[in-house]
């Protein structure tokens, strides 16, 4: 019943979701606009035959497993240094559905995500926001489906017809996270910092008190 809703679109060519595009106030697009195409269940065909483009506005909360990875790194902090608002994140982009072929039976997706994730550094067990940002241009194949010659693309093999745009969203980002999190920016980190290390602490002792005296010979 759903994927009838959207067959309308694919005979008329490319369609743009939200509609931030300009769409005239009158044709179907309302009630296309009910639901979220990144949920709806569709082949990979019937996306591609439609050369549907699916802006993606979503929150790190959104994405279950997503969420659950992002949760287990975070709880190595202590309750109250947990920043609140992580499942509040925005996942950004877009996917790009369209034939790899020109034939039209190999279905591709140009995907770019990003987002801010929240994450615990490795190094000195602090909070930090580490950015991910994902370019992916992925064909999407059957179960037995088997080509050549499509080397720029990586090839994901669907297990089931029908899938879920958002899946392929938070799969990309869940692959995208680090094994192990670090502050990109060393001089962030505190396990490398001098600020907070004990001994590059003393030595700077000597310095304060030569600008104490100093200050008093003015
Ligand atoms: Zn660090």
């Amino acid at each position: 019943m759903t994927a009838s809703k959207f067959t309308r679109f694919g005979a008329e060519g490319r369609n743009f979701w939200p509609p931030s595009f300009d769409l005239s106030s009158d044709g179907p697009y309302h009630a296309r606009a009910m639901g979220n195409p990144l949920r709806e269940r569709r082949s990979a065909a019937d996306l591609a035959a439609g050369a549907q483009v699916i802006e993606i506005a979503e929150k790190i909360g959104d994405f279950e497993q997503l969420s659950a990875i992002v949760e287990t790194d975070l709880v190595a902090l202590d309750a109250d240094r947990i920043p609140t608002g992580w499942r509040e994140s925005a996942v950004e982009g877009s996917l790009e559905f369209g034939f790899a072929d020109a034939q039209q039976s190999l279905p591709k997706v140009s995907c770019r995500v990003g987002v801010t994730v929240d994450a615990v550094c490795q190094r000195c067990i602090e909070p930090f926001r580490l950015p991910l940002e994902v370019e992916a241009e992925l064909l999407l194949l059957g179960h037995d489906q088997d080509v050549d010659g499509f080397d720029e693309l990586e090839v994901w093999e669907l297990e089931e017809t029908l899938l879920r745009p958002r899946d392929i969203v938070e799969e990309l980002l869940i692959m995208a996270l680090p094994f192990s999190a670090m502050h990109v920016n060393s001089t962030s980190c505190k396990a490398l910092s001098p600020e907070t290390n004990e001994s590059a602490e003393k030595m700077t002792t000597p310095f304060a008190a030569l600008r104490d005296q100093m200050a008093q010979d003015n």
